[in-house]
């Protein structure tokens, strides 16, 4: 720390130089986030002090996060479910597990997911002390139902699917999970991080939601493609115990108890995320995500002209290909623990930078 302190003009300029470091969303292929809606952004500015940790102190942020709970509950047909905001898919999935290991007392507790999860579920087995039973996926990249049932046995507490997979953006067989979950006696949590914002608006899907008999959990992102700020994740139960079962005592805050993993939470995204649903309506986003897999389906095409062809038809915009290996500058794409290519058609990511991008990739390979 210096002794004294600066201008506000040399720590901004400096600030400034250090953020033009930054790669813009323009060139990013390789993003589940995006840039903010504004009506997010001045949501989020009006509520940058609030504190969700405290709701007796922050009433109408908490009444805020809570009709975000709602909002969103009624959109996966459990308009009754309880929830709240977490920091994103890491920490719902961690809770989702912890509420397994409370709710189904096994002695050496396992989780059988599919091989495809968000590496979260790593850090939340570690940290939980569960086993994990990664189970094979099918020629198109979901779970294996069949062999998802072979894996469990007594010490099984809970069982995962994920509603658009990171990598390849496809939807497990939720409903048969469902199934397994009632007939095992399972905590059964959906990771909908991606996907809780896409599917629902999708001209045609599978339930993936609580319509699915079965599902205990289910996370969703709204920092994703519901176009909040960062951090806004959130999670939902069908049933409220589920969360108390992880209630500890508060004893110095304006509420005697809590079952979030954070301690002090923001606001503002929460109302961002609530701004943004409801600015939009459902046709709205029906609109965005529509575009979203239009682009998502321009984009292989293009790619398939040139020889690269997809790795599956996904369910929701993520596109992987077989090749290229590079693409050129200034383009930003990821690579799969597979190999393949994978570029994801956030709302950012629109018409005339797909056929950019596509035009680049034919001056070079073809
Ligand atoms: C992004 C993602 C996560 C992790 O979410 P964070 O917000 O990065 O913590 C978990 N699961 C799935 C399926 C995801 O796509």
């Amino acid at each position: 720390m210096h002794n004294h302190g600066r201008t506000e003009e040399e720590i901004f300029s400096n600030l400034s130089l250090k953020r033009r470091e930054d790669t813009g969303y323009g060139s990013i292929l390789s993003s589940m986030c995006t840039v903010p809606h504004p009506v997010a952004v001045k949501a989020h500015n009006l509520f940058m002090e609030t504190n969700l940790g405290d709701p007796g102190l922050f009433k109408g942020t908490a009444d805020i996060e809570q009709a975000l709970i709602s909002r969103l509950g009624t959109l996966f047909h459990e308009p009754e479910a309880c929830g709240y905001a977490t920091s994103g898919g890491t920490e719902s999935n961690i809770q989702a597990l912890r509420m397994a290991k409370v709710c189904k007392k096994r002695q050496r507790p396992n989780v059988v997911l599919p091989e495809s999860v968000h590496f979260s579920f790593r850090k939340a087995c570690d940290m939980l002390c569960l086993d994990m039973r990664t189970v094979p996926l099918d020629e198109r990249y979901r779970m294996d139902a069949g062999l998802a049932k072979e894996a469990i046995d007594e010490n099984t507490c809970c069982i995962v699917g994920v509603a658009g997979t990171t990598e390849y953006g496809m939807i497990d067989p939720i409903k048969e999970l469902g199934q397994i979950a009632m007939d095992h006696d399972l905590f059964f949590h959906v990771d909908a991080a991606f996907g809780g914002m896409v599917i629902p608006f999708l001209a045609r899907h599978e339930p993936f939601d609580f319509l699915v008999p079965g599902v205990s959990s289910l996370a969703v992102d709204p920092h994703k493609m519901g176009m909040s700020t960062i951090p806004a994740g959130c999670l939902l139960v069908r049933e409220k115990e589920m969360l108390c079962a992880l209630s500890i005592d508060t004893p110095y805050l304006s509420v005697k108890q809590e079952f979030t993993l954070g301690g002090t939470r923001p606001g503002g995204p929460v109302a961002g995320a609530l701004a943004v649903l409801d600015y939009l309506g459902r046709d709205g986003m029906e609109a965005i995500v529509q575009g979203c897999m239009n682009n998502t389906r321009r984009l292989i095409d293009g790619m398939e002209t040139f020889g690269f062809s997809r790795a599956v038809t996904p369910d929701v915009n993520v596109a992987t290909f077989n090749g290229p290996k590079k693409v050129p500058a200034p383009w930003r794409v990821s690579c799969t623990r597979k190999g393949h290519l994978r570029i994801v058609c956030m709302p950012h990511v629109h018409r005339d930078i797909i056929e950019k991008f596509i035009r680049d990739i034919g001056e070079h390979h073809a």
